[in-house]
């Protein structure tokens, strides 16, 4: 793969979710933008796929839901959550140019928003890191240094967006400040099985367990058990797989019935490690998805914050001033770490059934203000003047 040789406006480190969001929403606006992606166009990322209203709203809104459906990933009507006696299913409410929800691969979704990154006139070039930071007057950052086989080149612009998740290259070389980090971490183990009968998401929970089922691409289900890192550490790493099926068996013998009579592919696990959130932005550099924020995929709540983030962040380098900046930190914030709280207090896997049902309505909750702030900022944007919600203030309603 060749490095490009010329200035760019912007260039993003990753090119998944956040970065190749960013990048399209940036070139979209006519901002001369770079993505440079260590890994192969179309590759796989761990994922469970399960996409809450958040993300599927911003999908929908930027023109790409329909390519989504259209790559076969079923629509998603209803999420049921299984509380060791007691079940509660949710209906999903369709809305206009949205059906419901969606789960797709990531070989799909990352596929996808590289291709609109591109369509909308940004270069994306892939097998390529970005392997340090280039300085300018007074420390700022003014560009990357990329290397592609034997060739690194040094690449000048204005801003470069760390978009290269959890362990950020960039993060660690602009010395970002932790400002928040999380004690509590889950580990997760999943694999493919054929779609089961029972429709849409499937959350099960027992006591320090949970399991679930989300129906995705190629007629198949992303079938998970999570636990307790220590859990994993001392006992489900040893086994993947009859660990996997004994997880299952107690909190949805229905479920592992079906994986027992279908077959489930090859095991992936994630050990899990506890959430932070990170500056947001510095002179010259920004962070954007789980380079910046990250919670425990829990929740299901990663790919709608890199969306949500994605589009602040093009938004504060339009406005180009070091009130946008800290304006996106804010904006980010907001949501940031109401999410984060709610998501560890499930992660921690101390609750009651009672207490675990407070903490996904108070979720709930956090994910309705979202979905009501996004539609104030697409309000906004058509030309609609709107008041701002704050996530801490619907969530403590
Ligand atoms: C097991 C698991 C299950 C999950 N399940 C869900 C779920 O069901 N729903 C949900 O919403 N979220 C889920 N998430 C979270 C979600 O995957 C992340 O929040 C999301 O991928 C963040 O997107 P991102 O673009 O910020 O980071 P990433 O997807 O991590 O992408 C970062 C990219 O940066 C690239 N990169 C890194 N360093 C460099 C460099 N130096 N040069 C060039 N490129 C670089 C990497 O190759 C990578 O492709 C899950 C996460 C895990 C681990």
């Amino acid at each position: 793969m060749t490095i490009p040789s010329s200035d760019y406006d912007v260039i993003v480190v990753g090119g998944r979710c956040a970065g190749a969001a960013t990048a399209m929403l940036l070139a979209r606006a006519g901002v001369k933008t770079l993505v440079l992606e260590r890994q192969a166009y179309g590759s796989d990322a761990l994922s469970t796929h399960a996409l809450m209203r958040p993300a599927v709203m911003q999908l929908a809104r930027w023109g790409l839901l329909d390519a989504i459906l259209a790559s076969g990933a079923p629509v998603v009507t209803s999420t049921t959550f299984h509380y060791e006696d007691e079940t509660v299913p949710v209906a999903i409410r369709p809305e206009p140019g949205m059906p419901g929800l969606v789960a797709p691969r990531r070989t799909v979704l990352d596929r996808l928003l590289v291709d609109a990154a591109r369509g909308s006139g940004a270069d994306v070039v892939h097998d390529t890191p970005v392997v340090d930071l280039l300085r300018g007057h007074r420390d700022r950052v003014c560009g990357v240094v990329a290397r592609s086989g034997n060739e690194t080149r040094n690449l000048r612009a204005g801003q470069v967006i760390g978009a290269d998740g959890i362990g950020s290259m960039v993060a660690r070389t602009v010395q970002a400040r932790l400002l928040h980090e999380g004690s509590v971490s889950a580990s997760v183990i999943f694999g493919y099985a054929p779609v089961p009968a029972a429709d849409g998401y499937h959350w099960h929970f027992g006591a320090g367990l949970s399991a679930g089922s989300i129906p995705t691409n190629g007629g198949e289900a992303c079938i998970f058990v999570a636990a307790r890192q220590a859990y994993y550490d001392s006992v489900l790493r040893f086994d993947r797989a009859n660990c996997h099926n004994d997880v299952l068996r107690r909190l949805a013998p229905e479920l592992a019935d079906h994986v027992d009579a279908r077959g489930i592919g090859p095991l992936k696990a994630y050990r899990g490690r506890p959430g932070f959130i990170r500056q947001a932005a510095g002179p010259g550099w920004m962070l954007v998805g789980d380079a910046g924020f990250f919670r425990d995929p829990i929740t299901s709540h990663g790919i709608s914050d890199a969306l949500r983030d994605a589009e602040l962040a093009s938004q504060a380098v339009l406005g180009e001033s070091r009130r946008e900046m800290d304006a996106y930190q804010e904006a980010r914030d907001a949501f940031a770490y109401p999410v984060l709280h709610a998501t560890d207090a499930i992660c921690r896997f101390d609750w009651t059934p009672d207490e675990l049902k407070e903490h996904h309505r108070r979720l709930s909750q956090l994910i309705k203000a979202e979905v009501a702030e996004l539609s104030r900022r697409a309000a906004m944007a058509a030309g609609t003047p709107t008041r701002p919600v704050r996530a801490d203030s619907i969530a403590a309603a």
